[in-house]
């Protein structure tokens, strides 16, 4: 779509809200010419204090026009994000008129839309308040806002449990036995990097050992522990035992006895009774199972080994070991998944009694099989028909959303939600998805994420481990260079450098 600013260069707004809404679209900043059939003129400029804005839409021959107007007051800093605001609500009505369309979550184009009720409560909000903004503000839905205001109630309620040396930490095993047809993600299929196994699992303990130490030195407290992938069951019973016990050795009393720790035992294929134990016998308070589906034509089609009776054998051998807390994913939107498939799934993961059951929508990835082999998959009418029996039958079974977040190129546009039963919820999820805390992040391709504790402030800073294990094995400078910066932004924290 040509995009043409007048008065304004707010090209980052613009660009995210015509790829939430026109899917497809690519921004191109040439000219109008006679017989363009796709284009926009966003306006803005001042006057008295106020922002008048005005967009003009052309799309597949279809018109329509838009005009907003909002107030500017506040520092630079807020006026800035007034005039966001206001281009993207503009841009979004515009949509609105020449479409009739209102998507779930509105002009909201970001991975978080609860922070915004979060941030609301944290203000003094009330829930209904915050689920009232979502809707005027940002032409959220009413369903979609209601479960915003619960999630991010969840997050308040986390976030105001939680010191300022509170941290998590995340632990990443960037294998798999073979790679899904939806997945896009850094992992290596076992079959062609297992000798890079071993090799790994000795770089990952010794990262595990120094950023353990900085840990201890800094006063640290690890509330969550996160091992996931990749697949961290494709590890043998000793190579977990080994991760494990370095964790317990490194953070030692930082761990917090009360807190949680969740292993992702992904795939069914990868799950033995000799790995649940060591799993156990470590003080694993939640695993993560995760089918996906239960129809054996879409696992074929995503490109999974396992059958569904694999996957009962595995809940079985969970059932057994006797974890606290248990989750199951499913994602609705599958090549070859239908809406009836889908619902029967649920149904069958349901009989299993697990307190957290994870409903994801699929979202096309670049790389992924599907989008390379062009595999057919359900359309936005059957997925929204699937999330919204996930949404009716989890709740009738005492189930309730307790995080979500969205990525791009969701089928429809949706999101992905927790669901937990009464105090099963992962603190992991809430303080990742809402950026609660510190995440300290160890293996190949993790991303360690610093947040200022000052829930005013809110800074959030960076850093990256090299992505691919190799790469990462090669290069323990840059481990340390990360922990060291982690280090540094609590002490510049301390002397004021991140009170910004
Ligand atoms: S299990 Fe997850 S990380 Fe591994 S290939 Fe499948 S989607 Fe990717």
């Amino acid at each position: 779509m040509k995009l043409i600013f007048e008065g304004h260069d707010e090209r980052y707004t613009v660009e995210q809200s015509l790829l939430n809404l026109f899917p497809g679209e690519l921004p191109v900043y040439e000219p109008i010419q006679p017989g363009d059939e796709s284009w926009a003129v966003v306006s803005c400029r001042e006057e008295a204090g106020r922002l008048l804005v005005t967009t003009d839409l052309c799309h597949l021959g279809g018109k329509a026009a838009a005009f907003h107007t909002a107030s500017l007051s506040g520092t630079d800093y807020d006026r800035e994000g007034q005039r966001r605001h206001a281009i993207g609500a503009c841009f979004f009505q515009a949509y609105q008129s020449l479409t009739g369309n209102t998507p779930p979550w509105g002009m909201l184009t970001g991975v978080r839309p609860d922070k915004l009720t979060t941030q609301a409560l944290a203000e003094g909000k009330t829930p209904e308040e915050a689920r009232a903004l979502l809707e005027r503000n940002y032409y959220v839905t009413p369903e979609r806002a209601a479960l915003a205001a619960e999630t991010g109630l969840a997050a308040f309620e986390a976030g105001g449990d939680l010191g300022p040396r509170d941290i998590a930490v995340y632990i990443g095993v960037p294998f798999c036995p073979t790679r899904c047809a939806y997945c896009s993600f850094v992992s290596q299929s076992v079959e062609k990097s297992l000798s890079l196994v071993e090799p790994y699992v000795d770089a990952l303990t010794a990262e595990l050992a120094a950023g353990g130490s900085m840990v201890r030195r800094h006063g640290f407290r690890v509330r969550a522990l996160y091992m996931g992938g990749g697949t961290p069951t494709t590890l043998s019973a000793a190579q977990l035992d080994r991760v494990l016990t370095a964790c317990e050795e490194a953070f030692g009393p930082a761990l917090d006895p009360g807190g949680e720790i969740t292993v992702e035992a992904g795939r069914p294929d990868t799950i033995t009774a000799e790995k649940l134990a060591v799993l156990k016998d470590h003080g694993a308070t939640r695993v993560s199972v995760n089918p996906q589906t239960m129809e054996d034509h879409v696992l074929r089609a995503i490109g999974r080994r396992h059958s569904p009776g694999d996957i009962e054998a595995a809940m079985e051998l969970v059932a057994k070991t006797g974890f606290r807390h248990v989750n199951m994913d499913l994602i609705a939107g599958l090549p070859e998944d239908t809406a009836e498939g889908f619902r029967r799934s649920l149904d069958r993961c349901l009989r299993f009694g697990t307190d957290n059951i994870t409903v994801h929508t699929l979202s096309l990835k670049k790389g992924s099989r599907i989008l390379t082999e062009g595999l057919s998959i359900p359309g936005p009418q059957a997925v929204g028909e699937m999330l919204d029996y996930a949404g009716s039958v989890l709740r009738r079974a005492g189930y309730a959303p307790y995080y979500l977040y969205r990525q791009k190129y969701m089928s429809g546009s949706f999101e992905n939600i927790g669901w937990s039963l009464p105090g099963g919820a992962c603190l992991y999820n809430i303080y990742i998805m809402s950026e609660l805390c510190s995440i300290l992040s160890f293996g190949a391709g993790g991303s360690t994420k610093m947040v200022d504790p000052v829930l005013k402030s809110r800074r959030i800073q960076r850093v990256f481990n090299p992505k691919y294990p190799k790469e990462y094995m090669e290069r323990p400078e840059k481990k340390e260079a990360n922990q060291a910066a982690f280090a540094a932004f609590y002490d510049r924290g301390e002397s004021g450098e991140n009170r910004a």
